[in-house]
């Protein structure tokens, strides 16, 4: 794979790569821990952790469910994840039923394009998923250097924590109304599992939507204010979005959706929504491209090159 500079976002929350680093920080502390072992039994400790890891690597995953786990609690403390977190997230624990609609949608992320993919998120670990009442927001409280959070008004239906990891499903994700991509010919709750764990695989790569390849391949820049994409009507296409939005806020959700396909499309990105940030463009054209075949029609050369690139294809 070639290796991917990445460059600072600037709309990402300053707190974010500094919490990521000390999480790393203290997990490799635990690896590189030292035990005074009699040698031959440290060789056959080593032996055994040989012969573990290539079993393991033969077990590559052949989808989703393989390599996610339900977990039905989270812990929190006084430093990191901060109570706050618990407080505003409110976790619960899974149904069987919920188990088993969830399960359905993560075996059926099994192409054979994606075996990258899978096998990074399985290897960084980001791999629990939590049933969860409300999402969350975040700041940095300085007087008491901790990240502090706050209950979340979006009803999204599923998300991803940049700063905790967490992956929660929410109540709306088994409520809300269920219907079919007009392009995909999927239900688009698929393509939102998936492009969860899309945003799951940059967070594991360190942000690489923020690469300066990714830019290149579609096309964004700083204009000086705002990052704008390359041929794209910066206003109009945010006018697209508010009006999409506007039809969400209407209860009109369906309409909303297939707006948001119709027009992405039109600009020849399988979304607006995707037009909206480098972090959202970069989990839509990965979560289109695996599941809407008629996506080679509308994405470009230059961003199917870039995907086929990424995920090692
Ligand atoms: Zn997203």
């Amino acid at each position: 794979m070639p290796k991917i500079q990445a460059i600072q976002a600037p709309m990402a929350s300053p707190l974010l790569p500094s919490i990521l680093e000390s999480f790393e920080m203290v997990q490799s502390s635990y690896i590189g821990g030292r035990m005074p072992l009699f040698r031959p039994f440290l060789s056959l400790v080593l032996g055994l952790v040989t012969c573990l890891s290539v079993a393991q690597a033969q077990a590559r995953p052949q989808s989703a469910l393989d390599v996610m786990t339900f977990e039905d609690q989270f812990t929190c403390n006084d430093k990191f994840p901060h109570h706050s977190f618990c407080e505003a997230v409110d976790f619960k624990p899974w149904t069987e039923t919920e188990k088993r609609i969830v399960g359905e949608y993560l075996a059926n992320i099994n192409d054979p394009r994606l075996s990258y993919l899978l096998e990074v998120i399985k290897t960084k670990g980001i791999t629990k998923i939590h049933r969860v009442g409300y999402g969350a927001n975040w700041f940095n409280n300085i007087s008491k250097r901790r990240a502090e959070f706050y209950r979340s008004p979006d009803k999204a239906l599923l998300w991803v924590n940049p700063v905790t990891n967490v992956i929660g499903f929410s109540d709306s994700f088994f409520t809300g109304t269920s219907f079919m991509d007009p392009h995909a010919k999927v239900d688009r709750k698929q393509i939102n599992v998936f492009h969860e764990l899309v945003h799951v695989f940059d967070v594991a790569l360190g942000h690489i939507s923020t690469s300066q390849e990714f830019y290149d391949s579609v096309g964004w820049h700083w204009d000086g204010k705002n990052h704008v994409i390359s041929g794209v009507d910066y206003h109009q296409s945010q006018l697209d979005f508010k009006n999409i939005l506007a039809l969400v806020g209407n209860k009109q959700s369906a309409l909303a959706y297939a707006q948001d396909r119709e027009l992405g499309i039109h600009y020849g990105f399988p979304t607006v929504y995707s037009m909206t940030n480098t972090h959202e463009s970069f989990a839509e054209i990965i979560s289109y491209y695996i599941f809407d075949p008629t996506s080679k029609d509308y994405l470009s050369p230059k961003i199917q090159a870039y995907v086929k690139t990424i995920l090692q294809e």
